[in-house]
């Protein structure tokens, strides 16, 4: 991609109601552009990062037997009053009545329609367990959107859900979703994610946990014991007195934190709401149990850049970042630079390197300001001087390292330095 025709104009001014650096750097970046209040169009740049954030929820869904699948944005009412989730949920679900007047609503989650279809399917008590995913946009009416895309009101959403027959199954599928949820947050760029008990709230399930990335714009609160490490909702402790309800020192603290993750064991609550059932050996009805799991895209993009960033700007892993090479043209009036700059751009994405290429005929300085705000990890500088060296810069975003290297040999040392920081963690 050549930085002349990327849609989505970098700008050096902080825009207004921006309080959280992820809003304000994404903005200013070219990520995002706001349509209305909690809805977001992504450019080329940000849907780059949240394809590759997909691809990785993906390939851990699968790994632990997840089956992709579609289920509808626009769902009838008549199948949200099976569960009694019409009546239960208020102002936050859109409703709306199609051109024959049958109420419709918007999904803002997928519990219905996960449980309408595999109702049949799971007819079979030999099919259990079995578990389906999707990565659907929703849409929950949220009253107070906030800090770009950490509270949005449109998202984009993995939710998963798992059948079983038995509670000890649901136990150890549950413990396996935890896992690859913690390799999920580690691929991504944020293993310091940690996960917490929670009251698991509308979903009225059991055992829930919610995975948290501790900061201070975060809108939950988070007790830490400092002791013993134990983490809970604020919302679970019972008392208030700071003292840990596992080692029973005196030491909690209250941290802020953003939700990137949660998973419920849901139990019976809608298979037998919605009259799905199984016929277990002895030729008796059951209701199936059930799990979800869910993660937002958008908002797990944006908490890493809540970690990943620095006063010039962000500062993505390699894994999700948007390219994973800056190729700056500095003096591209030059005829050689130029030309060094064109051939190398060819080189590397024949070699399957994803370079976004500075062509524009701009100042080094703003070219640099541009790049560190945009974030991509590795930089390479094409510039008159070097080039009578036959020598490039390549730099660092994360450390600020610089390395000189023959141009000859930079396709080469940058396709080790991708597969090694793509492998990390
Ligand atoms: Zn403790």
């Amino acid at each position: 991609m050549k930085v002349s025709q990327l849609i989505g104009e970098r700008t050096k001014e902080r825009p207004a109601d921006c309080t959280a650096p992820s809003h304000t750097l994404m903005m200013r970046g070219g990520y995002l552009c706001s349509v209305a209040s909690g809805i977001w169009s992504q450019t080329s740049a940000l849907r780059r990062v949240t394809r590759k954030i997909e691809d990785i929820l993906r390939g851990e869904m699968e790994a632990i037997g997840g089956q992709e699948v579609q289920l509808p944005v626009v769902m009838p009412a008549a199948l949200w009053q099976e569960s009694g989730r019409y009546e239960s949920i208020g102002a936050e679900m859109a409703r709306f009545s199609d051109r024959n007047g049958t109420p419709m609503v918007l999904g803002m989650t997928h519990e219905e329609a996960a449980v309408h279809l595999v109702r049949e399917y799971g007819r079979r008590a030999e099919r259990y367990p079995f578990m389906i995913y999707q990565i659907q946009t929703k849409f929950r009416d949220e009253a107070r959107p906030r800090a770009g895309l950490i509270r949005v009101r449109e998202f984009t959403m993995k939710d998963a859900y798992s059948f079983h027959t038995t509670q000890a199954d649901l136990e150890d599928y549950y413990s396996e979703c935890h896992r690859a949820y913690e390799r999920i947050f580690a691929k991504v760029g944020i293993p310091e994610v940690v996960s917490v008990l929670s009251d698991s709230g509308m979903m009225g399930g059991a055992v829930s946990h919610e995975f948290m990335l501790l900061t201070d714009i975060g809108e939950d609160s988070i007790a830490v014991c400092a002791d013993c490490g134990f983490h809970a909702n604020t919302e679970v402790l019972r008392r208030d007195d700071g003292i840990c309800p596992v080692c029973g020192k005196q030491s909690i603290t209250v941290k802020r934190g953003i939700e990137v993750g949660n998973i419920f064991q849901l139990g019976t609550k809608y298979t037998r709401a919605m009259h799905m059932t199984y016929r277990a050996q002895n030729g008796e009805e059951r209701h199936p149990l059930m799990g979800c799991y869910g993660i937002g895209v958008g908002r797990l993009a944006a908490a890493v850049c809540e970690v990943r960033h620095d006063d010039r700007g962000l500062v993505w892993p390699m894994r999700i970042a948007p390219w994973q090479v800056h190729l700056c043209a500095v003096r591209a009036d030059d005829a050689a630079v130029h030309s060094t700059a064109d051939a190398l751009y060819k080189q590397l994405s024949s070699c399957g390197i994803e370079v976004l290429y500075d062509d524009r005929d701009v100042r080094a300085g703003v070219m640099f300001a541009e790049a560190d705000l945009m974030g991509v990890p590795l930089r390479v500088v094409i510039s008159p001087r070097n080039l009578e060296n036959g020598m490039a810069e390549l730099c660092f975003r994360d450390s600020g390292e610089v390395r000189m290297v023959r141009t000859e040999a930079l396709c080469t040392q940058i396709s080790l330095l991708i597969r090694s920081q793509s492998s990390e963690s």
